[in-house]
């Protein structure tokens, strides 16, 4: 089965892609969702978080309270560091026990939905990502877009984006690079083609079901 890590920078268009990709029938799990997953009411993750960063991040029906602990690591690389060695662990394990599913499934291809992508270290050498796709926008449109979507000011926008790996720098390693700088149309349907494209490569029969 071929594992297909789609990726791009903070409001590039990775969810707009990610749902087209769906719509045409491809498996597609989403890191955010499964990070979600892992620190939810019950789980080891959250048990970790509420210990290591306080039980004030609990809120009264007992989820994370995941905007507080936004504000929490903002602006200190330690405590994100520390929130991340969390959470990614369990976000891997479960990203890894999907794609098994998915294999017993038959599926011929997958996706895997994952904002960074680079930042950890899924481009390097043993990762379980063959193809890496890159939904890339010029600097100027990732601001404006993270601003309107969600009701930031440009500094605010500024400072989300310097936390990722520029969008240069990955589309640099990708092996397919979806330029979203026209409609979301004509992202969907570069995504959509680049998937049929896939599938022809490795030999996938359209159902018929
Ligand atoms: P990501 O998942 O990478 O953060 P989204 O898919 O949420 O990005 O896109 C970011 C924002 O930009 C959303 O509000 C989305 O509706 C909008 N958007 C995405 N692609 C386009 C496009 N081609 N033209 C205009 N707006 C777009």
């Amino acid at each position: 089965m071929r594992v297909i890590g789609l990726t791009g920078g903070i409001a590039s268009g990775k969810s707009t892609a990610a749902d087209a990709l769906e719509s045409v029938g491809a498996p597609v799990v989403g890191s955010d969702v499964l990070a979600r997953a892992a620190v939810a009411p019950g789980t080891g993750g959250l048990a970790e978080v509420v210990s290591t960063f306080g039980r004030d991040l609990l809120r009264p029906d007992g989820c994370l309270d995941r905007e507080a602990l936004g504000r929490r690591v903002w602006g200190d690389p330690e405590a994100r560091r520390r929130l991340e060695s969390i959470i990614h662990p369990p976000v891997r394990d479960a990203t890894i026990a999907w794609l098994a599913q998915r294999r017993r499934a038959g599926s011929a291809a997958a996706v895997c939905d994952i904002p960074l992508l680079f930042e950890v270290g899924l481009h390097l050498a043993g990762s379980f990502v063959d193809r890496i796709w890159v939904v890339s926008v010029q600097p100027g449109t990732q601001l404006r877009r993270l601003m309107a979507r969600d009701g930031l000011d440009a500094r605010e926008a500024a400072e989300r984006i310097a936390l990722q790996w520029p969008l240069a720098a990955k589309a640099a390693q990708a092996h397919r690079v979806f330029e979203n700088e026209g409609t979301p149309q004509d992202l969907r349907r570069q995504v959509v083609l680049a998937w049929a494209q896939t599938l022809e490569e490795v030999g996938d029969r359209p159902r018929t079901h």
